[in-house]
């Protein structure tokens, strides 16, 4: 394995917490029973029977309880997966499936409705329901890194006008009509557990509204003839830019069209109060290695009775919501994580916003040259994500000299980083391709401290000047 020489590593200041973070050590500690020594005991299949599976399924069991104690959930309506991408593809297919499995294209809708600045694994599922024939409208946010819930009242009120075909969707005049004589949009089908044990492809969330209004609380929506939007999927937190969106308000809309809402919180869980229940989401998707825990795995959440056709289907695990033997060690990181993560929320968001103060405030010595790419303050963000634009540079060269001078920043979202292209987030912002291609995400975090702020600026100053 190739790694930097200590002497380089303990002197480099990382900045990019939002593409990951370095595991806790309880994380580390929580985890190593449960990696699979023969001698620990503890190596079994939580579906096992015996002594050694039950042990496994305990462990299981409780990081689950933890996840949804965190989230205001009950256990059963949290789901481990291996990520945020695999949480995002699941929910958005398995729920777009189970709605039209449950209620046929015209009752239950045609249309889902996202915003154009969501993570690539929210946009690309949704993509490919559009390729399948669904009619998909992409939000745009305002140059302050929102969603305005005015924006997403329209899309749906067109929508209803237009009598379920979508608003503005990429798909086609067709397409809604194909969809309609299709069936059944993308494959995947919906499982459930026979009393044999055996896996039937009976429905398995896919249950009536009626009953789900009787189950009380925020209830699946029932489908009336107004029914036109599936599904809303909108982020929690931007992980370029760390807006706050206001979900509360996008989900109640949603709800009152009869569209289940998704929510993208994998910059959100850990770093502010995330509550389902005050939020009134059907759905929302996390990872644990944004918040010092184990890469590799992640949880979805998904409101009891909300329809949902399985993606991945086999063995029936996860109680047939997600087959294939479970990361123990994982989940049980991920759940330490998220213990961490809350006990410290409060005094870390408020510590981070001071650092924020701190980095904002020399910044503003080197405008207009440089500046923060949104107005952020008008309404909520994160304090850890920092995105400034840096006029007449471009953020590639400006990460290859801050890299070479020891301080890890990042352009945009890591993923996107490889290539040339300016980012899909900045350019739904309004931003030019050349503002875009000048802008740099710094993004705090646990082991941030002042000096590596102002580190940081000693060498920015050079670098810009
Ligand atoms: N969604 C958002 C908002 C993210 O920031 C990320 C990670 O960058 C993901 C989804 C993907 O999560 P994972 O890396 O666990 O697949």
């Amino acid at each position: 394995m190739s790694t930097l020489p200590p002497s380089e590593l303990s002197q480099r200041v990382y900045l990019d917490y939002a593409a990951t973070t370095p595991m806790h050590p309880e994380v580390l500690d929580a985890m190593l029973p449960w990696l699979g020594l023969a001698e620990a005991g503890s190596f079994a299949n939580p579906a096992s029977l015996h002594s050694e599976g039950k042990l496994a399924r305990q462990a299981l069991d409780a990081a689950r309880a933890v996840i949804a104690q965190a989230i205001g959930a009950t256990p059963p309506e949290i789901v481990f997966t291996s990520g945020g991408t695999e949480s995002n593809n699941a929910l958005i297919a398995g729920i777009a499936q189970g709605v039209r499995a449950r209620y046929g294209p015209v009752k239950g809708g045609n249309l889902v409705v996202t915003s154009a600045f969501e993570h690539h694994a929210v946009l690309e599922p949704i993509r490919a329901l559009r390729r399948n024939g669904w009619q998909t409208v992409e939000l745009k946010p305002s140059r302050a890194g929102l969603i305005e819930p005015a924006a997403l009242l329209v899309a749906l009120e067109q929508a209803a006008a237009a009598g379920g075909t979508g608003s503005g969707g990429a798909a086609g005049g067709g397409a809604a009509d194909a969809a309609r004589t299709s069936g059944a949009a993308t494959g995947g089908a919906a499982v459930a557990r026979d009393g044999s044990g055996t896996t039937t492809a009976a429905a398995a969330q896919t249950v009536s509204a009626a009953a789900a209004a009787a189950a009380g609380g925020a209830s699946t929506p029932t489908p009336t003839s107004d029914f036109h939007c599936t599904l809303v999927s909108i982020m929690t937190v931007n992980n370029e830019i760390g807006t706050i969106q206001p979900i509360d308000e996008l989900a109640a809309i949603s709800r009152q069209h009869g569209a289940l809402f998704h929510t993208d919180a994998v910059q959100a869980l850990g770093k502010i109060p995330f509550n389902v229940n005050a939020l009134g989401i059907d759905a929302a998707s996390f990872s644990a290695h944004k918040i010092a825990g184990p890469k590799g795995v992640g949880a979805f959440y998904l409101r009891t009775l909300t329809p949902f056709n399985a993606q991945m289907l086999g063995g029936g695990q996860e109680r047939d919501l997600r087959s294939g033997t479970v990361n123990v060690a994982g989940a049980v990181g991920f759940a330490k994580a998220v213990e961490l993560a809350l006990l410290q929320l409060e005094a870390e968001r408020t510590r981070l916003a001071g650092l924020r103060e701190l980095l904002v405030k020399e910044l503003a010595a080197l405008s207009p040259q440089v500046h923060l790419t949104i107005d952020a303050e008008e309404r909520g963000f994160i304090p850890n994500i920092i995105s400034i634009l840096i006029d007449g540079f471009e953020s590639e060269e400006l990460i290859m000299r801050l890299d070479s001078a020891g301080f890890a920043v990042s352009g945009g979202a890591a993923c996107s980083s490889a290539s040339l292209e300016p980012s899909h987030v900045l350019l739904s912002m309004g931003l030019s391709r050349r503002q875009a291609q000048s802008v740099l995400r710094i993004s705090l975090g646990s082991n941030t401290q002042a000096g590596d702020i102002d580190g940081f600026m000693q060498e920015f100053r050079q670098v810009v000047n």
